[in-house]
């Protein structure tokens, strides 16, 4: 195939518009090969090639073919996927620039921990704090913090009370919070109750996440 050759590509169900030289950036790659001629390559029936694969995902393996830098979302969660694609398309400098993103994430800090706390105030009134890395809130796709570190839960901003950070409105907000921490890599570790005042009570739960530990 010529360099110069537009190719339409069918991956998964999704199209994409590319070139025989974006492809082949990186020659050892298996998709390298495959457009450079040494595999066979099936096409849709309008002559699309076609990739068995995740579509959606492709997007952004594509861009790293075009421009040798890996763009994701600032909450981008897909890790799995995208390093099991890597390994699929045989993009070893892919590999290394998902290690490098999810290292700069602190998706891979040794000894990282998340403090879970609730405040159960006088009156009646929970909130739920969030003790940890930024950069792992961020990466955390149904949870946010404010400045005083008040969990702010995306499930239930319904109305006008429960955008207020630090309360969440779900049926169990802890079962909420302790999901999304063990989704985010976490195991649970210990916890601790303390009464401050007689109408106020805290409790922390502690997680942590090691670099050995692997969901
Ligand atoms: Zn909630």
């Amino acid at each position: 195939m010529k360099q110069d050759q537009i190719v339409s590509l069918n991956v998964g169900g999704k199209y994409y518009m590319t070139s025989v030289s974006t492809l082949t950036t990186y020659p050892d790659s298996m998709i390298g090969s495959m457009f450079s001629g040494r595999f066979p390559k099936v096409r849709d029936n309008q002559g699309n090639y076609v990739i068995d694969r995740d579509g959606k995902i492709f997007r952004y393996i594509l861009n790293f073919l075009r421009t040798a830098q890996l763009c994701l979302p600032e909450r981008f969660a897909e890790w799995d996927l995208l390093e099991a694609e890597a390994d699929f398309y045989q993009i070893a400098q892919l590999s290394e620039a998902i290690l490098t993103a999810k290292e700069s994430r602190g998706l891979y800090c040794s000894n990282v921990t998340f403090e879970l706390e609730q405040r159960k105030h006088w009156g009646g009134l929970t909130e739920w704090y969030g003790y940890t890395d930024s950069n792992i809130i961020r990466s955390m796709p149904k949870l946010s913090r404010d400045d005083d570190n008040r969990l702010i839960c995306n499930l239930c901003k319904v109305d006008e009370e429960s955008l207020r950070a630090g309360i969440c409105k779900c049926k169990d907000p802890f079962k909420r919070f302790f999901q999304e921490i063990s989704n985010a890599g976490f195991r649970y570790c210990s916890s601790v109750a303390e009464n401050l005042r007689k109408s106020e009570e805290i409790v922390v739960w502690t997680f942590c996440r090691g670099p050995l530990y692997s969901q």
